[in-house]
């Protein structure tokens, strides 16, 4: 049995994964789970590239799950008469809503979202295009930001707005997400990401129509507003995952904040068993270099210690100069990671009452596995919630999660340390089923003669409960 990496890689699909043999190279390297960002390309792309992504996992035989991430109301400015600005620190600049699509000059610029102005006053920081520009509001009137540039630069059609602190009114829906959720069911992806959450009802609508379009997705909160971290514990109820969107998010709260916030994250997702995901720039620099900086290094271990389920890659995979190295690169770094122990929280949870029988067996095995020498744990699970608790609780011990439900292999794509193992228990007589399980994982190599194991199942087949732990040695 050698170390399997634990940490789990997602990685935004492109047109630069779309030649010939690359996204069975990307597997290969250890892709978990692929994300398809609807700011880019169209249905068609999405569906081609899904279609191509599952053919590839299938011939591998992978467990990939895909991700699809909504645009949200991203605030933008709108585009520029003639190419982009050059906007001169200490130079007046206007964003204004009564500007048309194409009017943009060295002085002003229109946006797509003209409420802007009843939510900024004097004093303001604006921040465009991730923040590389910055700008203070001076005055308001009517549709027109007034502003001084405090940091200059180039800007171009369609960068973002950001409000420094937040505050921006829009909701997390527009009428191309609406659209976009109902491709998302159609398409069955595993997982939908929704940007700009405000609040816990964001998430329970995005859920409510994704249902009405007979979608199944887990739905992932992204945690990229000032907004959602004040109201962090509801928000991560509410969903299914979350994703530390550290693009927005570090422009809005601002750099300072942002590496405490991104520890708060992580620690509040594994608090309340949700897999967490750590997101942008992780690798930036390999958008276009064969080798990550060590900043880029020691942040992608950081999360890990931190405790992160997964990371992800955006533009180094989409669009990069060196996708399948990349995540080769983060595969390694993760590994050795890994074998540092991740800051310890779950200590915490020794004084809870528990409602649930799998939540209690899932304590209980954090026990036996902590004060017994314990190799593995296989959780026999239909619905993948057991092998879930069980990798909150349970730090570098591998967790194989045997299923015959392809959809739960799928989502458990996303969860740290956990391996999902093809295993239907149907037919088998009740007292066999752990042994069998044993043995299949035994012919895999994934387990070896005489380790001792943990095994949780529920001892009535098919209703879902979690309500027995053994502790067996592999035969
Ligand atoms: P985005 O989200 O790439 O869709 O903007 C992630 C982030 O903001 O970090
Ligand atoms: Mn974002």
């Amino acid at each position: 049995m050698t170390h399997q990496r634990q940490t789990r890689i997602v990685a935004t699909l492109g047109p630069a994964t779309d030649p010939p043999g690359v996204l069975h190279e990307l597997l290969s390297a250890g892709l978990n789970v692929a994300r398809i960002n609807f700011s880019h390309g169209k249905r068609e792309d999405h569906e081609r590239r899904i279609a191509a992504l599952r053919a590839a996992a299938a011939d591998l035989g992978h467990d990939v799950a895909v991700l699809a991430d909504l645009s949200g109301p991203k605030v933008r400015v709108r585009s520029f008469r003639s190419g982009p600005v050059l906007l001169e620190t200490g130079a007046r600049f206007c964003i204004d809503g009564a500007l048309g699509e194409h009017d943009g000059t060295q002085d002003a610029v229109g946006t797509d979202y003209p409420e802007l102005a009843k939510d900024v006053q004097p004093g303001d920081r604006l921040l465009l295009n991730d923040g590389l520009i910055q700008l203070r509001v001076l005055d308001v009137q009517g549709e027109a930001v007034h502003c001084e540039v405090e940091a200059g630069g180039e800007l171009s059609n369609h960068k973002g707005i950001n409000k420094q602190g937040g505050g921006l009114s829009a909701g997390a829906l527009t009428a191309k997400d609406r659209e976009d959720i109902v491709t998302a069911a159609a398409l069955e992806v595993d997982y939908l990401a929704v940007s700009f959450v405000r609040r816990a009802l964001d998430i329970e609508l995005t859920r409510e129509l994704l249902r009405g379009a007979g979608g199944h997705a887990r739905i992932v909160a992204k945690i990229e507003r000032t907004e959602a971290v004040a109201a962090l514990d509801s928000i991560v109820e509410a969903a299914d995952a979350v994703m530390v969107a550290r693009g927005d998010l570090g422009v809005e709260i601002g750099d300072a904040q942002l590496p405490g916030v991104q520890k708060r994250i992580i620690a509040a997702a594994r608090e309340l068993n949700r897999p967490c995901i750590t997101a942008t720039q992780m690798m930036e620099s390999m958008i276009e270099n064969p080798v990550p900086t060590r900043a880029e290094v020691l942040d992608v271990a950081n999360a890990v210690m931190d405790g992160t389920d997964a990371v992800m890659l955006s533009a180094e995979t989409s669009v990069g100069a060196h996708p399948v190295r990349v995540v080769e690169t983060v595969a390694r770094i993760c590994l050795g990671a890994e074998r540092y122990p991740v800051t310890e929280r779950s200590a915490e949870r020794m004084s809870s009452h528990f409602d649930r029988s799998d939540e209690t067996i899932a304590m209980a095995a954090m026990y036996v596995a902590r004060n017994a020498q314990i190799s593995a744990a296989v959780a026999l699970t239909d619905s993948g919630h057991t092998a879930l608790l069980l990798s909150r609780l349970l730090h570098g011990v591998p967790i194989f999660a045997m299923t015959e439900q392809p959809r739960t292999r799928r989502r458990l794509a996303l969860a740290r340390g956990v391996t999902a193992v093809e295993f239907d228990r149907g037919a088998l007589p009740y007292d066999q089923v752990a042994r069998d399980a044993l043995a299949r994982l035994k012919e895999r190599g994934l387990l070896d003669k005489g380790q001792r194991v943990l095994v949780t199942k529920g001892d009535r087949p098919g209703t879902g409960h979690t309500n027995t732990m053994m502790v067996l040695d592999v035969p």
